[in-house]
């Protein structure tokens, strides 16, 4: 490609399996093998979100984190959230981000909490004096091979702790720092469409984030904000090596039309996309899939 904007990628050479791994949730990118593809070397922005201010949770490796990159590439200041114990991936990505001539804001922040939801958000309100793009995007799954009746209470209130009561919390402690032009993207998954027994708990969150990401698009469209998801089919990130029997992560993606996993860096232009002004400008509640083939309906 000779353009001086977008990706730069090279999709032939992205892996079509993995070496067996196993990791302890929530998972680190330095321990990966391959390393992931976060658009480092391949995502080259053009300003199209100059000026704008982004708050994208779990912004610390994987999806979160090639996002960020991209944000920032296309002129947007980013603060984003992490779990204290993924510090090194949180410098790695702030680095990035200022790397491309932006402000980053690192906060440490686990958002099973109430209270924790709050002060990150006014953290990043502190520090970037708005939100006009939020990106919930922080989420837990754990893989199981048993049956529902096997869901540990602590499991259960985890998944739907992270990916839910969060999805509301942090929603709810930016929208007064939001504005007409602003929008919301939830991070949704193919399993809202294509459920797998051993995800059941996560499965259910991700309808309820398609779900949510309709209802609220319609509260909020009168304020001029739009709320939108993006699903991802499988994606090599730290989630998967922490939260997937090795066995299955050999085979990860594999299942898909297009034969392999995708990397973060091909999802990253869907919440580009849809947080741009101008050209998501009347598009509003909908999701968009990045599964590599898998129907999004
Ligand atoms: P990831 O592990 O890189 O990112 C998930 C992030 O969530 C972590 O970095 C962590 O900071 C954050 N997080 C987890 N528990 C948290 C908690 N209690 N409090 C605060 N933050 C917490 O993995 P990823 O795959 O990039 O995941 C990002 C999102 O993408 C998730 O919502 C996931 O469900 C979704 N997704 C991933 C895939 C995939 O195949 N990787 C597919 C579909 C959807
Ligand atoms: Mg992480």
């Amino acid at each position: 490609m000779s353009s001086d904007s977008g990706l730069r990628l090279r999709p032939d050479e992205f892996p079509r399996e993995f070496p067996a791994q196993q990791q302890e949730p929530p998972g680190l990118t330095g321990d990966m093998e391959p390393k992931p593809d976060h658009g480092e070397e391949s995502y080259h922005g053009s300003r199209r979100l100059a000026g704008l201010r982004a708050l994208i949770t779990g912004g610390d490796s994987g999806i979160g984190r090639a996002v960020a990159i991209a944000y920032a590439r296309e002129g947007a200041d980013v603060a984003f959230t992490y779990l204290p114990d993924e510090e090194r991936d949180a410098e790695d990505t702030n680095s990035l981000i200022t790397d491309a001539g932006q402000q980053a804001v690192a906060i440490p922040s686990d958002l099973r909490e109430l209270d924790a939801c709050r002060d990150a958000v006014g953290s990043a309100v502190d520090e970037l004096d708005g939100i006009d793009i939020l990106v919930n995007n922080a989420g837990f799954q754990m893989a199981r091979s048993v049956g529902i009746e096997q869901i540990s209470p602590e499991q259960l209130d985890r998944v739907f702790r992270t990916n839910l009561y969060a999805l509301f919390w942090v929603t709810q402690a930016a929208l007064p720092h939001m504005h007409e032009g602003s929008c919301i993207i939830n991070n949704s998954s193919i399993q809202a469409y294509d459920p797998s027994t051993s995800l059941l708990d996560y499965a259910a969150t991700k309808s309820a984030i398609n779900n949510f990401t309709v209802n609220l698009a319609a509260e909020l469209g009168p304020r001029g904000i739009r709320v939108n998801a993006v699903a991802p089919g499988p994606i090599w990130t730290p989630l998967q090596p922490a939260t997937q029997p090795p066995e299955r992560v050999e085979k990860f993606g594999q299942d898909t039309p297009m034969g392999r996993a995708g990397q973060p860096v091909e999802v990253a232009p869907a919440f580009v996309f849809l947080a741009s002004p101008v050209e998501a400008s009347y598009i509003s509640g909908t999701v968009l899939g990045v599964t590599g083939g898998k129907p999004v309906f």
